[in-house]
């Protein structure tokens, strides 16, 4: 199984709804710092679909949590792990990370939603969560169970994957989304970094139709 790490806020936690729940005054008192106040990472609901989001991934990946606390909060590395407790049992126990240096572990994926505390220079490949390709959970799930026909090593498990039809008609449009997204780029730029993507894409688009049962060959991509 691949290494999936999952960055926390913005993430997985929707940071915003514990500033919600703070008072006026706490408000006031830490304006501009909002992160320091006591307590505030255990008042924070989960985004939208990240915990159906997880329990799915949880069957296809090796998952850590791989989140940064405030320098001055000290309450946060606490209140982060009660967080993934009370939301995930014990789905994360002993598999959480709590750095600034996020490009110092080594993992296959990470999703996270800012370049920041060496999410842009991870090792493998950052999925930015919140971004016009990830914008949120459901398209962050298919494209990584999507990923998962690339992991296994002969053709035959893929056909033993529970896929629904539904399943790879919207991994398609996806991925014909995608292309078109990195087509227009090469407007502008051909560098080798995106000939590189969209002949991954290309391959990844090809097994999809092979998955789908495609049979005209004007659908694949010729590579
Ligand atoms: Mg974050």
């Amino acid at each position: 199984m691949k290494k999936l790490f999952f960055d926390m806020d913005g993430v997985l936690v929707d940071f915003q709804s514990g500033i919600d729940k703070l008072s006026d005054d706490v408000k006031k008192e830490y304006e501009g710092r909002l992160d320091e106040v006591p307590g505030i990472f255990s008042l924070m609901e989960p985004m939208p679909g990240a915990i159906e989001a997880v329990n799915t991934l949880s069957e296809h990946y090796d998952m850590y949590i791989l989140s940064t606390a405030p320098w001055k909060n000290t309450t946060a590395y606490s209140d982060k792990l009660a967080w993934l407790t009370h939301h995930f049992g014990d789905l994360f126990k002993k598999r959480v990370m709590i750095t600034h240096c996020k490009n110092l572990c080594d993992g296959d994926y990470l999703i996270n939603d800012r370049a920041k505390n060496g999410a842009s220079e991870f090792p493998g490949e950052w999925i930015q969560f919140g971004s016009e390709r990830y914008p949120d959970w459901e398209e962050v799930t298919r494209y990584l169970i999507s990923e998962t026909f690339f992991h296994d090593e002969d053709d035959e498990k893929i056909n033993s994957r529970k896929v629904t039809h539904l399943l790879v008609e919207q991994t398609i449009n996806t991925l014909d989304a995608y292309m078109e997204v990195l087509n227009a780029q090469c407007d502008t730029e051909f560098a080798d970094e995106l000939k590189e993507r969209i002949l991954n894409l290309s391959r990844l688009t090809n097994k999809w139709l092979d998955v789908s049962g495609e049979q005209s060959e004007t659908e694949y991509y010729d590579i």
